[in-house]
């Protein structure tokens, strides 16, 4: 039996997948726990691999009776170094260390490294601050030539084989979209994932090619631009494009921190969290929410209030990497992550809108979907609102403003319901409306809710659908239901 409605947590959970988790034991426990979408990071692992793990993930997902989605996050064009004979090397602060793309790949020692990237040299010069694993070693750059770039570290630490490389303001650009990227989605018919990140976009013709290879392999997947470059958020109509042509994004604070430095991410999270809810598309929150819970059963308040932060800026997902993929704590991090967003959410800053008073809206379904929002959030005893929807446009267009309520996102549509799983707010639940008279359907949709436990007697309920039920795009009616 579901909790009453108003315990419902909004703000989904994405947990990356990795061997600390991917056996099928754990992904019920996950599932138990709280995870609505479950992360392949193509990063590692094979594409047979990760077509087993993703069968494991529906069986144990139709065994909870939920939907959990899919995401399946291509590697990109991410820039790392070569390997060390002994696998890891210190650096010290004032030493000289050198990036070589001659040097063999295993061939690294303390002084020097190779880079498989033939264009590092091109693109970096005198005086450019080079970061090393996600930023937490520095260099600067001495000198370059055709093949090396000679650097002295400024932060030292412990350096391992395959660590990433950026360059500290950005624009170190190898095209999206690589070879293995291709091969990865051209093998992903049997994953069938429900949304495929492409990492490292720099613009929406990085997007529009990943739409066209996945079709030419009938893959029906929502695409997330992972926004990840400097250069990118530096330039407004660049990002507004490249958010127009995805269905959504990440706000990638792994790559895109160590680029601009912390103390700029602060603001950029906020402004790319509401620009891209006001362009109706969804918004996921990544990268080391919850670190420390790599190596201890509790989050620190720090991670807690990160957590809670991503809520109340208006995201739809705050996302796990290490922590489930290669964690000691996998169920315990999902419900910390769970507790710190149920948390967020009583804040009024979580449950309130503006209405988009000061634009107009571009279809029926638009006015439709927002007026019953606002009436929902206005008239007091509407427990929820559910929307009849083929390709859950309408919901997802309700979860664009903030609300307390609930929003029933009802589709005899699998492949929709699996894509709600990331939506703010949105409960998918499998409702077959051609199965019913459309005189019956109102009091069929009431018994079906209140069924579940999301309806309690005496409540109203906000329903919008089309006059012709089961077709795409014709939300044109809003009623007022009473739960009796
Ligand atoms: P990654 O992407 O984990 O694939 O690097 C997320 C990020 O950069 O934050
Ligand atoms: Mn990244």
């Amino acid at each position: 039996m579901p909790l009453p409605a108003k315990t419902h947590r909004r703000t989904k959970i994405v947990a990356t997948i990795g061997p600390g988790c991917d056996n099928e034991d754990m992904l019920g426990r996950l599932i138990g726990a709280g995870v609505d979408v479950f992360r392949l990071n193509f990063s590692h692992g094979s594409v047979k691999n990760h077509g087993q793990v993703a069968e494991r993930i529906r069986r144990q997902s139709r065994h909870a009776g939920r939907y959990v989605g899919i995401l399946a996050d291509l590697q990109g064009p991410k820039i790392r170094i070569g390997g060390f004979e002994t696998g890891s090397v210190q650096l010290t602060a004032g030493d000289p260390f050198c990036l070589d793309i001659t040097l063999d790949s295993e061939k690294g020692d303390s002084r020097r490294v190779g880079v498989e990237y033939q264009s590092l040299p091109q693109q970096v010069a005198v005086d450019d601050i080079l970061l090393l694993d996600d930023g937490k070693l520095r260099l600067r750059v001495d000198d370059v030539t055709d093949t090396a770039v000679d650097c002295t570290v400024l932060i030292g630490g412990k350096l391992s084989s395959r660590k990433g490389v950026n360059k500290l303001g950005g624009g170190l650009a190898a095209p999206a979209l690589t070879e293995k990227d291709r091969e990865d989605i051209a093998g992903m018919g049997n994953i069938a994932p429900d949304f495929v990140a492409v990492s490292f976009v720099s613009s929406h013709r990085d997007i529009d090619l990943a739409r066209e290879l996945l079709e030419a392999v009938q893959v029906e997947a929502a695409i997330i631009a992972k926004i990840e470059r400097a250069e990118v958020v530096a330039d407004s109509k660049l990002l507004d494009s490249i958010i127009r042509a995805s269905d959504g994004i990440m706000v990638a604070r792994g790559d895109l921190g160590v680029e601009v430095g912390d103390a700029q991410l602060i603001g950029i999270q906020k402004d790319l969290i509401s620009r891209t809810r006001k362009l109706d598309r969804l918004v996921i929150t990544a990268t080391q929410m919850m670190e420390s819970m790599i190596n201890n059963s509790m989050p620190t308040r720090a991670e807690v209030f990160d957590v809670a932060n991503a809520v109340l800026d208006g995201t739809d997902a705050v996302m796990l990497s290490a922590e489930t993929a290669v964690g000691q704590y996998p169920v315990e991090v999902v419900t910390a992550m769970a507790d710190a967003a149920i948390g967020a959410e009583r804040h009024p800053v979580a449950r309130t809108s503006r209405y988009r008073l000061d634009r107009e809206f571009s279809s029926a379904q638009e006015t439709v979907a927002l007026s019953a929002m606002y009436g929902a959030n206005h008239f007091p005893g509407v427990c929820g609102l559910a929307a009849l929807t083929e390709h859950g446009n309408t919901p997802t267009m309700m979860s664009r403003l903030s609300s307390g309520l609930p929003i029933f996102g009802l589709s005899r549509q699998h492949r929709t319901l699996q894509k709600l799983s990331l939506c703010r707010g949105v409960i998918p639940l499998y409702f077959d409306v051609t199965a019913f008279q459309p005189e019956d359907l109102d009091a069929r949709i009431l018994e079906f809710l209140l069924d579940g436990g999301y309806l309690n007697r005496g409540d109203f309920l906000l329903l919008t659908m089309g006059s012709t039920a089961g077709e795409a795009g014709k939300t044109n009616q809003m009623k007022i239901l009473t739960v009796e």
